[in-house]
């Protein structure tokens, strides 16, 4: 069905209510914005990246269901888009029952994809996709047994975490306790389970942006990336990978993103080790990683994400090798001030994006670095060139 847009502010506005409103938001809504879409951000602090720029902006406790639940009342949105995965997911489901909204990209998708036992469960035992061994554990106890099956090197995480909190790489049964104290006390909620991995010696990792419109799969060129404590701090695109690979990781990415269907784009993570593909995780929204895509391609990542959403017509436009390199805080603080700014504009082909975070954490993510060039390492060079070039100081408190 083609879908028609409204006025924002008007009757007959089309509507979209954002959970969880951080950078990547703020790019969305920005996306959202150019197409008259009404915006409205919600995050559990107030001045959230994405508020900024949205039509209105809520501060609620989004792992509270009524909250949601009377919130979504309130606005009558025409669609609610998960941007973090710390979400009372019974909300959406019921959203969705009833024919409030429509959930991106499901609500199935979102509960199936907020802690990793769902969407490993999905990828390894449903779909027998590839996947490093894995085994889960609730207790110190049956960590150590579950990693003397899986054997040594191997992962920690908890079920419920991201950007590599409480994430731990063992050597030995006796890094098992630490391990173990360690996901309890960075993970999402506490007593929590964690999913132990087979570490895999890759050789490189990919992030396939993978897009589900109304009909059509279409993926980005793959996205190379580092991380750092399980972290990501550079990627760039394209990631060269060899045909056959790709393939296998483009039909690997097609199954699990039509298990979960819905409309919007996916954020495929693999591991490859010469011709193997590891399927690792999938995030049902624009990626970190994927911020190279706002000076790589003609469409970026949250503009496709919007597209999809709308069921219009999905081109990437791949432009040109690029990279992005984060910025990030040293000390904590609020109000963070920027220097260096004409030093890092003035190399070739690159573009800067702040986020205009409140509080700076010590590492937390508050800017990128962008740049394009003849390759990709050419890129990555320059996108290293501009970030720290930027200085984060001044704090006023
Ligand atoms: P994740 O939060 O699961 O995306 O993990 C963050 C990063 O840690 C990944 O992007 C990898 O660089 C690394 N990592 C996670 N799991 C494994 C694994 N099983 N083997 C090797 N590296 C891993």
């Amino acid at each position: 069905m083609e879908i028609s847009l409204g006025t924002p502010l008007a009757a007959g506005a089309t509507r979209l209510l954002l959970l969880g409103a951080g950078e990547l938001g703020k790019e969305f809504v920005i996306a959202a914005q150019r197409l008259g879409v009404e915006t409205i951000a919600v995050d559990r602090y107030a001045d959230a990246p994405a508020m900024q720029v949205a039509h209105r902006s809520h501060v609620i406790d989004m792992t509270d269901a009524e909250a949601i639940l009377a919130l979504v009342g309130r606005e009558r949105p025409d669609f609610v888009v998960p941007e973090i995965e710390a979400i009372a997911t019974q909300a959406l489901a019921q959203i969705e029952e009833r024919g409030i909204a429509t959930v991106i990209p499901t609500a199935r998708a979102v509960r199936l994809t907020m802690d990793r036992e769902g969407i490993r469960r999905l990828a390894a035992e449903e779909l027998d996709l590839r996947t490093s061994p894995y085994a889960f554990a609730g207790s110190a106890a049956e960590l150590e047994s579950a990693a003397a099956n899986i054997g040594f090197p191997c992962v920690v995480k908890p079920v419920m975490s991201s950007s590599g909190k409480g994430q731990s790489l063992l050597r030995s049964h006796e890094d098992v306790v630490a391990a173990w104290e360690e996901a309890q006390s960075a993970g999402r909620v506490t007593g929590q389970r964690v999913i132990v991995e087979g570490f895999v010696d890759f050789d490189f990792e990919i992030t396939l942006l993978t897009v589900r419109g109304s009909g059509e799969t279409v993926f980005c060129e793959p996205i190379g990336h580092r991380q750092e404590a399980g972290d990501y701090v550079e990627s760039w695109q394209p990631q060269p990978v060899a045909e056959s690979t790709l393939q296998t990781a483009q039909g690997m990415a097609r199954r699990v993103t039509d298990a979960l269907g819905g409309r919007g784009i996916f954020g495929v993570e693999f591991f490859i080790r010469g011709q193997e593909v590891f399927f690792s995780e999938l995030s049902p929204r624009p990626h970190d990683t994927g911020m190279v895509t706002l000076i790589s391609q003609r469409q970026n990542e949250f503009e496709l994400h919007l597209r999809a959403i709308l069921g219009l017509p999905l081109d990437p436009g791949f432009r040109r090798p690029s990279a992005s390199v984060v910025i990030r805080a040293a000390k904590v603080g609020w109000g963070p001030k920027y220097e260096g700014l004409s030093a890092a504009l003035s190399v070739p082909e690159s573009d800067l994006r702040l986020f205009g975070k409140p509080q700076a954490e010590k590492l937390r993510r508050l800017g990128v670095a962008l740049a394009s060039a003849d390759t990709a390492d050419e890129a990555r060079q320059r996108a290293e060139k501009v970030a720290s070039a930027i200085q984060v100081t001044n704090f006023a408190g």
